[in-house]
């Protein structure tokens, strides 16, 4: 058997291990010390040196905290994207409210302007004004920005920024993360830098942070003793698996460089295969990572599937998956609203995420590429 090519692992840079070192020989084996401090600069001139930066231990804590901060709480109803991970919605349940479900529109896959505002328009029809919006850049593809905030400044509600797949990628020249009231970045060990499970809130100001660090550390008010007037969490990020996050942030520019390439080699391969679009950028507003390269199958032109493709791969011992399954369809969320049509349900049906590592060898990208050339031929 051949040795596996996963869609995404973690792929390390050799520097993580000097700073957690540095962490074990000071004795800051806590959550408080050099590398979280460093972690948050680096992250923080990464962006646009003008956000605060509050590293958690993952991102979906940080979507719960922003949720908290704007004071999302029980029987409220947050809008979000219904193409995505599930990690986008639970929050909104921990807080006690709905998630409201918005379709994909086909350029960005992301959430659709125009099923948001019908969305709004609506449940403000019904007396509840939602609370908040959380919009995700998928697969690195930023969102469109431009319009979501317009409507979400129109209707003044705050959005959340789920970038946890979008480090690195832009919209108009501007970080992914710094366009809402709150941003999110994931370092999950699949994404597109590790620190082997880990998030981040951007916030806007130091009020802000001191506020996310404050709820992030049990809630403790300025006691000798341990004294409470708030709920708190346990979500702060440890200083060990910050220095992770240094000797990785040394490379992130190095990482985007390799997804892009890996992007671009998909769209060579494709070029002469009738029936199968590479998931690309729409204009060059849009400056994707490309974190996971992905392709749409019209299974009427090819007369081939999706699920037989990632079988085929499977045969080769390589990894490939299926583009989200819509929140919407799933059973644990069967009762929540939904807007749109059926875009995010047709991408579903017919999209494949292929492997994308930065670390993948030109081995790796010939046994890909066969398996493919096999399949279509
Ligand atoms: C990975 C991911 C998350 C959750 O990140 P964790 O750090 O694993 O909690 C949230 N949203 C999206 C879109 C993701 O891809």
């Amino acid at each position: 058997m051949q040795n596996k090519i996963w869609l995404s692992s973690p792929h390390l840079s050799g520097k993580e291990l000097s700073y957690i070192n540095d962490a074990f020989e000071k004795n800051w084996v806590t959550s408080i010390g050099e590398n979280i401090d460093g972690f948050e600069q680096d992250l923080k001139e990464c962006l646009s040196n003008h956000h605060e930066i509050v590293s958690l231990n993952s991102a979906t804590s940080a979507i719960h905290l922003a949720l908290v901060m704007l004071n999302v709480t029980k029987n409220d109803e947050v809008l979000t994207s219904t193409f995505s991970f599930v990690a986008s919605a639970n929050p909104i349940t921990y807080c006690g409210a709905t998630p409201i479900f918005i379709d994909s529109e086909k350029e960005t896959w992301n959430m659709c302007p125009i099923a948001l505002e019908e969305s709004i328009q609506d449940r403000i029809s019904k007396g509840r004004k939602p609370k908040a919006i959380i919009v995700v850049h998928l697969y690195g593809m930023p969102a469109k920005m431009e319009e979501i905030n317009e409507i979400a400044t129109k209707y003044e509600i705050p959005v959340i920024e789920d970038a946890a797949e979008a480090l690195g990628s832009t919209y108009k020249n501007q970080a992914c993360g710094t366009f809402g009231r709150f941003g999110i970045l994931s370092f999950n060990g699949n994404k597109i830098i590790t620190t082997s499970g880990g998030g981040a809130l951007v916030c806007h100001n130091q009020e802000d942070k001191n506020k996310a660090v404050f709820l992030s550390t049990q809630a403790r008010d300025n006691a000798p003793h341990y004294q409470h007037s708030h709920i708190g969490y346990n979500y702060r990020m440890s200083n060990i698996v910050a220095g992770i996050g240094r000797g990785q942030m040394e490379v992130l520019p190095n990482r985007v460089e390799a997804r892009r390439k890996m992007h671009e080699f998909y769209v060579e391969l494709f070029r002469n295969i009738n029936g199968v679009e590479v998931f690309s950028e729409p204009t060059s507003d849009y400056y994707s990572n490309h974190w996971l390269s992905a392709i749409i199958i019209d299974p009427k032109t090819t007369g081939k599937n999706r699920e037989e493709l990632r079988l085929a791969f499977l045969d080769d011992n390589i990894e490939s998956r299926p583009l989200w399954k819509p929140m919407h369809l799933q059973p644990v969320f069967a009762d929540a609203p939904y807007y749109g049509g059926k875009v995010a349900e047709e991408l579903f049906d017919n999209g494949l995420c292929l492997p994308s590592g930065s670390n993948l060898s030109d081995y790796d990208r010939e046994r890909i590429a066969t398996v493919i050339k096999n399949f279509f031929s």
